[in-house]
């Protein structure tokens, strides 16, 4: 018997507040037979529990569609809570209704909103942080409530309590968007934490992105001080309604909490705290009133992506060292968050703490790397018993945490690494029988969650932390395996969009802090990569029918930008970009030895053939043809300008050949000969990578595809450096930015650009999945609808593991070889299918559960080198080949 589960509305389980009034609905079938599919869905909404499809009853479709069915109904109204259920036919006729779940929506009108923006009088400067304003606001309830909803834009950061209790579990909202243009709000269900008669809501209000410190340049990035907007909509059993804005009947006052950024650290003076401000008895004459400001015309939208929470906790992994006046304590993880500290001493003595994410030889903590970010916190003890203190409004990237007491000793009982990113759903589970290997996919997992804050950072611990879209290009897939960034990216796209300019170029970084010019090759096409990636991990068409005009623009703006189909011409009013970032090719050159010219060209091909896919699938099949003739005249003037008489790459690096064979810019007669020119290149440093953060997410994929998965495990398993397990063997826990972020040879790389958490390089991530565990979307059937099943077994590894959880369900790869016997695992998820490739090729000398596998249920279409699978697990078994 089918069962259904895991519905979801927008990529979530009943989510509150959302402003997408057609939103996607998606369920999964869950069924221990083989084949389980469907054939038919009814979808049913209401506007109540009961089960009345008041708002849409699809009727029976005939349709295997449970991914991102997009609801049709009744047009939806601000605050509504839409009721659903899926009721489903599957292919042996039986029919299956789930349970109910909803979705409610949030504000989707600005007259919705009655408040005004309210913050407290003191203004910072560019360098000088004021104190976090409290605001609180004091009720009384009329009634017994039926339901009460809070509504929360903040232009900085807020933290809401209502009578003393936190609304909710995400930090660091409203979070990072282009706040000249958009804000976004929050939505929590408080109607549990209200009581019969008096009753108090507190907000903390911090710097954040809006007035605080981003990337490089002094506060104030947006304005001063922050504000909020708030709104508490009670409804009472009665039926009357109560509405409690911000405004002037709200108070104001500073506290403890001196001064926060994220980049430079908190200040908090215990001593000062006003016991009870958030509660109802609390007497707040001597508070202030609240300064209004007046509206800039901010949209306020909806949160429909995942907020930043608190994901896990580490504990110090060894007993503290002490250097001097200084305790140090290692989390034995490169992580991002804060800590929290249980500490007893006197009053008035002030802990300070400072973060970093290795050490010196000295066993001192080394702060160079992080430039001009302070990342200090101080913490004032009240000084009676034991004291527990948890930073609020800024975050670390840290593994190492320095403590030093000012004006007396106190007892540091406990210290607490809080490791903080936006709440994605884990996805992705890969495992094999070389330990460095887990290591680096480890590494890369933390790398994930580490830059994962809101929008995808470059690092997370020095005066930087943007959303660097070459980053976030070559990533982007590896990231999808690792978690569900489908909401994530949705949201990132929205704030590229606010950033493209009137030109149709776009910033190097999304949101844009200060650039005047475009990102140039492989950076500003995260235009097009990116979305195209989130179509063939999650088969998100609206993704790129909503980015379309942004992809359409930036195209255009690189063919105004280039000339005779060459993009990358000194004297072209484009950037020529950052290179091959960090390839180990360059000498001193950060930018790497493939020229400017040759990248930004094989990318403008890229970038036009991506586009013309884009737009066929769109159904614009006059755009799909301009683009795709676009596409094959770059790869014209590429060939003529790049080959040589002799059918090689005049530019002889591992990127030039990488990019060339990966977009497919070369006359297939010359495909062999640049795979062989790479391949002598790596065979010519000794079996050594050099690419940078162009070359490197491709440079496995063209190998293998190539004919050459020999020098792919041998640059896997490569541990010397210039390699991926180098930084491995050397003890990291996150991905470096640099190969030789720190080396025996050298110590450290140039502190000026030398972070230890960076994902970049950890984009061979999707490769481990696709390749070693063989793991695939189709991009016919994308979001693994249909999925490629092909591991590829090689370098010294006996045993594999990938596990994908697929918007259809689990799908794993798993295999190992014992002596001449290949074994593999393998689930499909119902209502998919998969085609499996088995590495030891003919189909003929393969088992599956004991029998022949031509001849096992819910296997078909044999070939001689694979098998179309039905849903369901299997269990095969196979000959090694001699
Ligand atoms: C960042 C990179 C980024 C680059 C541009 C650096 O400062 O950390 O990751 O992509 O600048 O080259």
């Amino acid at each position: 018997m089918v069962k259904l589960t895991s519905l979801t509305c927008e990529h979530r389980s009943e989510p509150l507040g959302i402003d997408i009034t057609q939103p996607r609905l998606s369920w999964q079938l869950v069924a221990e037979r083989r084949g389980a599919r469907q054939t038919a869905y009814q979808l049913l909404v209401g506007s109540t529990a009961d089960g009345v499809a008041d708002l849409w009853d699809s009727g029976r479709v005939e349709s295997c569609q449970s991914v991102d069915v997009v609801y049709q109904g009744t047009p939806l109204t601000s605050r509504q809570r839409c009721w659903w259920r899926v009721r489903v036919w599957d292919e042996l006729g039986e029919v299956v209704t789930s349970e109910s779940t909803w979705w409610e929506m949030g504000l989707l009108t600005r007259s919705d909103w009655r408040g005004a923006w309210i913050g407290g009088p003191l203004v910072g400067g560019p360098v000088t942080t004021i104190p976090n304003p409290y605001l609180r606001r004091g009720f009384t309830l009329a009634g017994e409530v039926a339901t009460a909803r809070l509504y929360v834009a903040c232009l900085g950061l807020h933290d809401c309590t209502l009578n003393g209790q936190p609304v909710g579990e995400d930090v660091f909202s409203s979070g990072w968007t282009d706040f000249n243009l958009r804000v976004r709000y929050q939505v929590y269900d408080i109607a549990n934490l209200l009581k019969s008669g008096e009753n108090a809501l507190g907000v903390i209000l911090g710097d954040g992105w809006y007035c605080g410190r981003t990337g490089w340049n002094p506060r104030q990035r947006y304005s001063d001080p922050p504000r909020l907007l708030a709104q508490l909509e009670i409804n009472y059993r009665d039926g009357q309604q109560e509405i409690i804005s911000s405004d002037t009947a709200w108070r104001c006052n500073y506290g403890p909490l001196l001064g926060s950024d994220l980049q430079s650290g908190e200040s908090y003076d215990a001593r000062l705290e006003m016991p009870g401000w958030d509660t109802p008895d609390f007497d707040d004459t001597s508070w202030c009133p609240v300064k209004t400001f007046t509206d800039s015309g901010v949209a306020l939208v909806a949160s429909n992506g995942p907020l930043v929470r608190r994901i896990h906790e580490l504990s110090p992994i060894d007993k503290p060292t002490t250097l001097g006046d200084a305790t140090i304590y290692n989390l034995g993880q490169n992580m991002v968050g804060r800590v929290r500290i249980r500490v007893t001493g006197k009053a008035g003595v002030t802990v300070r703490l400072r973060f970093a994410e290795r050490l010196q030889p000295d066993g001192s903590i080394y702060t160079t790397n992080l430039r001009s970010a302070l990342a200090t916190d101080h913490y004032t003890l009240r000084g009676d018993t034991e004291e527990i203190w948890e930073s609020r409004f800024t975050f670390h990237g840290f593994q190492y945490v320095e403590v030093k007491a000012v004006g007396g000793t106190p007892v540091m009982a406990e210290i607490t690494g809080v490791v903080l990113h936006s709440a994605m759903t884990p996805t992705g589970e890969f495992s094999c029988s070389n330990p460095l290997v887990n290591q680096l996919q480890h590494n890369i997992q933390w790398g994930q969650k580490g830059n994962f804050l809101d929008v995808p950072t470059d690092c997370p611990q020095r005066d930087e932390r943007l959303g660097w879209m070459g980053d976030a290009q070559v990533f982007a897939h590896t990231a999808a395996f690792n978690m569900d960034v489908a909401g994530f990216f949705d949201k990132w796209l929205q704030d590229l969009r606010d950033g493209q300019f009137a030109d149709g170029g776009v910033p190097p970084y999304t949101p844009n802090t200060d650039a005047d010019y475009d990102g140039g090759p492989g950076w500003s096409d995260a235009a097009i990569i990116v979305p195209w990636t989130m179509y063939l991990a999650y088969g998100n068409t609206r993704v790129l029918r909503e980015h379309y005009q942004c992809m359409a623009r930036h195209l255009d703006f690189l063919t105004r930008t280039s000339r005779d189909y060459f993009r990358g011409y000194p004297d072209m009013p484009a950037y020529l970009g950052f290179g091959d970032w960090l390839s180990m090719d360059g000498g001193a050159d950060l930018m790497g030895g493939t020229s400017k010219e040759y990248i930004g060209t094989a990318f403008y091909a890229y970038s036009a053939r991506l586009l013309g896919k884009i737009a066929h699938i769109l159904g614009f099949s006059e755009d799909a043809t301009r683009y795709t003739e676009l596409a094959d005249n770059i790869r014209t003037a590429f060939q003529q300008r790049f080959l040589t008489a002799d059918g090689i790459l005049e530019q002889n690096t591992q990127t030039a050949c990488v990019l060339a064979l990966h977009f497919e810019l070369l006359p297939t007669a010359c495909r062999a000969a640049v795979a062989a020119q790479l391949v002598a290149n790596i065979r010519q440093r000794d079996m050594h990578l050099a690419t940078g953060f162009l070359g490197t997410p491709y440079l496995m994929h063209v190998l293998t595809e190539t004919g050459y998965l020999d020098v792919a495990y041998a640059l896997l398993e490569q541990q010397t450096f210039p390699s991926w397990l180098y930084p491995v063997t050397q003890g990291a826990t996150t991905i470096w930015e640099r190969w030789d972020g720190w080396t025996e040879e050298k110590g450290f790389q140039d502190p000026s650009m030398n972070s230890f958490n960076h994902y970049g390089l950890g984009a061979i991530g999707d490769w481990l999945y696709s390749t070693i565990a063989g793991i695939k979307f189709d991009p016919n059937m994308p979001g693994y609808q249909h999925a490629i099943l092909r591991p590829r077994p090689g370098g010294t590894l006996t045993a594999a593991r990938g596990a994908l959880q697929t918007r259809y369900g689990l799908l794993e790869s798993d295999w190992h070889i014992e002596g001449n016997t290949f074994t593999w695992k393998v689930t499909v998820p119902p209502n998919s299918s998969a085609t499996a490739y088995l590495p030891t090729g003919d189909t003929a000398t393969i088992t599956e559960g004991g029998v022949p596998a031509a001849t096992a249920p819910g296997i078909t279409a044999v070939t001689e080198a694979s098998f179309t699978l039905a849903p369901g697990s299997y269990h095969f078994t196979a000959p090694v080949k001699g």
